[in-house]
């Protein structure tokens, strides 16, 4: 589960970004199969998370691709 406060120094304000516009937005995970990222950047101490947005999801694809073998 994604915490609610800075794992590295306990601060609660934790900014949010969801790259709607940034080319970093998805990663990709085979030629066809792409997952959105979210990160979380600690606005204490500089911290970034980073998160699978939808991880059922990324599963999903992710034994897509390996039944198809790469
Ligand atoms: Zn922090």
């Amino acid at each position: 589960m994604k915490n609610s406060v800075c794992v590295k120094c306990g601060n609660s304000d934790i900014f949010e970004n969801k790259y709607k516009t940034s080319y970093r937005a998805w990663t990709k995970i085979s030629m066809l199969t792409r997952v959105r990222i979210i990160e979380r950047i600690c606005s204490q101490c500089g911290y970034i998370e980073s998160y699978v947005e939808d991880v059922q999801k990324f599963r999903e694809q992710l034994a897509g691709v390996i039944k198809k073998g790469g």
